[in-house]
């Protein structure tokens, strides 16, 4: 690979040393399931965690980063304003933003969204199927018709986002609530996709094709190779400005 994706991985890393349900599913973190995943991607992958020094997101981090995940739950609350409109900023620059399952509360997808990001939840360990509603998008490449996860927690609709700029995927759940799982958005020069599975007590990292998707995502959403926009004050035009066309 000769330009390999930047790919920084930011996990909560809370329920893996608090629940044992959890660490047993991923004992080293659900961050090295997902690592994992990517390996046929990009080997240019950074863990950051909340407990880390500017959790993990340093100006350093984020300025060496094309694609960053995001997977919170339990305590979005402790992230740091100053780091999310760190991440903000690095977002409408053009980096990628893949924001998993309960980081549709996270700070930085309600701020990027502007809309509470509210759902319905259970947990009920019911059958989730994902479609594909969209086969010709790149985040579905090699993905069938539909991916089936025997155990999920349920998320349903209203989802209170903006209209996606393009849906890819929608699910449906055993106790019939349906939802919109693969949303794609572009904020500035960034793009942003909302992955909906991997609820922390089920396997779902492990799965080849939740893998695929992601990894369809990072390539999605990483940066286009051009200059950053030109803003403001624009004094020095193109053409000469005769002004005869009153
Ligand atoms: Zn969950």
């Amino acid at each position: 690979m000769s330009q390999e994706i930047k790919i920084t991985i930011w996990n909560e890393y809370r329920h893996e040393k608090t629940n044992d349900q959890v660490s047993s599913i991923y004992p080293q973190g659900m961050h090295s399931a997902i690592a994992e995943g990517l390996h046929g991607t990009s080997d240019k992958i950074t863990i950051a965690t909340l407990d880390d020094p500017e959790h993990g997101l340093s100006e350093a981090v984020l300025e060496q980063t094309d694609v960053l995940i995001w997977w919170g739950h339990m305590a979005h609350d402790e992230v740091n304003n100053e780091i999310v409109d760190r991440v903000y900023q690095r977002v409408l620059k053009g980096m990628g933003l893949i924001v998993l399952h309960s980081g549709h509360f996270s700070k930085i997808f309600k701020k990027l969204m502007g809309t509470s990001c509210d759902l319905k939840w259970r947990e009920a360990g019911e059958k989730e199927r994902i479609w594909v509603v969209n086969p010709g998008h790149p985040i579905a490449d090699g993905i069938g018709e539909y991916i089936e996860l025997p155990q999920e927690e349920m998320y349903g609709e209203h989802f209170d986002i903006p209209q996606p700029d393009e849906l890819v995927m929608v699910s449906w759940f055993e106790g019939g609530e349906v939802f919109r799982s693969g949303c794609c958005y572009t904020r500035g020069s960034g793009k942003i996709f909302y992955f909906r599975p991997g609820h922390e007590t089920y396997p779902t990292y492990y799965n080849p094709q939740i893998r695929k998707v992601i990894s369809n995502a990072v390539k999605w959403a990483a940066p286009v190779k051009r200059d950053y926009p030109r803003y403001g004050h624009a004094e020095q035009p193109l053409e000469i400005i005769k002004g005869d066309n009153k």
